[in-house]
């Protein structure tokens, strides 16, 4: 049978089976034991705080998770010694290096980002926000520019003391997404941002799919609507052992373990996709986190490899699978007996409901289309004011000229603009591309995993439980033992190809 095997290596491959043998490395897990608990913990006092702590305790909850987060500080400080030693150490197997690599990485942050300056960031993050929420409340740029200079001024501090090679925004956006630099990002969004504008043009000149949709104004009920996002649940089977769904105004996803991973969806009242896509994006992002060996668990290696690689997995599943022609087939019976005014719909109707394509302001209101448009934006921005390119009194106005060039809509003010972000605010600067960079490997994943398995048929059929273990095998397994880069080449052969993305949106939206 040794001839079988070898032919269908990938797929006779033996389960993950990530083994520390290195004595330094066995001994470094035994350490980071309790930093992983702290993690846990702060995962759970931050899930409280968004969905049922009383109002009145945000203050102190916010020092509690504070003084968590300093003592898993003080812990990493202390494996210094340990994490150089093992690094030198020879012939270490894939799950040992990954282990190393992570810790180093969590570890160059706090050696070397001085306290003052992390001090700084936090302050002036903390009091951004505020400002900022009634800045936008009061569409008045002038109330947060102070907030914003100084930030971009720390977070140049902050670049400068993590060191880079190239443009000083690399420091920055390897935060977030490990190995990323403004070339690779140029190079990506080069060709997306060109080959967007003529798919947006003909599918506003087609008409095909509407920008605006009777059932968007229909109220519904929320026991209702939680009645159908449960359906999507079932349909994705969410286990039920180890997940839950919750609510909160901005939905995220949070995991306390492998064994315990939740997220919050919406109500708004009205335009039911908004909660049904909200619930489906989340649980990509859980499914991904479930899927993790379990074996990695206490380990940083139990959690996904960058943000841009979650956000593949949210993206793939609420766009490539939730917003198909053969998903809105199985959800329909659900909406058509739980929302009472869908009976008006058919199944074709409800697909353009869903599918609708607007030129818009707000980012988070963007469609598939459009959607990548408002991160190239934030990019380009960023990048200049990073760079020393742009001043932050020249930002509202360069945005408006931005938005007219990519999407064809301007901001008649701030909060439709420049102010509608939490991000930097919060100090999230070299965050944003790895929106665009998800919605990119999303396309790589859609486009290979069809070599393998007849997407359309599983879904058409509610056998979602294959796609899931198709995904678990290449990519859930591992957590963040490869580097986003490293994982991408096992995978595809090749990193962010927008190639697949663009094929997916043409096929779906010019044919
Ligand atoms: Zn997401």
């Amino acid at each position: 049978m040794v001839w079988l095997a070898l032919g269908l290596y990938t797929d006779l491959r033996l389960p993950f089976d990530p083994m520390f043998e290195n004595p330094l490395v066995k001994d470094l897990a035994e350490k980071y034991k309790p930093l992983w608990a702290l993690d846990s913990v702060s995962a759970l006092l931050e899930w409280d705080m968004e969905t049922y702590m009383p109002l009145g305790s945000s203050k102190q909850r916010g020092v509690a998770v504070a003084q968590t987060q300093l003592l898993r500080q003080e812990g990493m400080l202390q494996l210094l010694d340990l994490i150089t030693r093992a690094e030198m150490s020879k012939g270490l197997n894939d799950s040992e290096a990954g282990f190393v690599r992570v810790l180093r990485r969590d570890l160059d942050y706090y050696t070397k980002v001085p306290p003052k300056l992390l001090e700084d960031i936090l302050r002036t993050a903390t009091e951004g926000t505020v400002v900022w929420r009634e800045a936008r409340k009061k569409s008045d740029f002038s109330m947060f520019k102070p907030y914003l200079e100084k930030m971009v001024d720390l977070k140049r501090e902050e670049a400068e003391k993590l060191g880079y090679e190239g443009h000083p925004y690399n420091a920055l956006m390897d935060r977030f997404e490990e190995g990323i630099t403004t070339n690779d990002v140029d190079r990506i969004f080069a060709p997306l941002g060109s080959d967007l504008k003529g798919i947006l043009a003909k599918v506003v000149s087609e008409g095909e799919f509407p920008s605006a949709h009777p059932l968007e104004g229909i109220r519904y009920e929320e026991t209702a609507m939680k009645r159908v996002n449960d359906d999507a649940l079932k349909l994705l089977q969410m286990p039920e052992k180890t997940f839950r769904m919750d609510v909160s105004t901005h939905p995220f996803t949070t995991s306390m373990s492998v064994q315990d991973v939740r997220i919050t969806t919406r109500y708004e009242g009205k335009d039911f996709k908004a909660s049904l896509f909200s619930t489906i994006h989340e649980s990509g992002h859980a499914i991904y986190e479930l899927q993790i060996d379990p074996s990695l668990d206490y380990t940083p290696l139990s959690r996904a490899t960058s943000l841009g690689v979650h956000e593949s997995q949210s993206r793939f599943w609420e766009n490539f699978i939730g917003r198909s022609r053969e998903f809105v087939k199985g959800i329909y019976p659900s909406l058509k007996s739980n929302l009472p005014f869908v009976v008006r719909y058919n199944e074709d109707e409800i697909y353009r409901y869903i599918n609708s394509v607007k030129p818009s302001l707000i980012r988070t209101d963007a469609d598939e289309v459009t959607y990548n448009f408002h991160i190239m934006l934030r990019y380009e921005l960023e990048k200049k004011l990073i760079g020393g390119e742009l001043e932050v009194t020249e930002a509202p106005e360069v945005w408006r000229d931005l938005m007219e060039k990519y999407v064809g809509v301007r901001p008649r003010n701030d909060a439709e603009g420049i102010l509608q972000d939490v991000h930097w605010s919060g100090g999230m600067i070299g965050y944003f591309a790895t929106y665009s960079l998800g919605n990119v490997i999303a396309g790589m994943f859609y486009n290979r995993i069809q070599k393998d398995l007849d997407l359309k048929t599983s879904v058409a059929n509610a056998q979602l439980g294959r796609i899931k273990d198709w995904l678990r095998e290449k990519l859930h397994n591992y957590g963040a033992t490869y580097s986003p880069k490293d994982i991408q080449k096992r995978i595809f052969g090749e990193t962010y190809n927008p190639q697949w993305l663009i094929k997916y949106l043409q096929e779906k939206y010019l044919a």
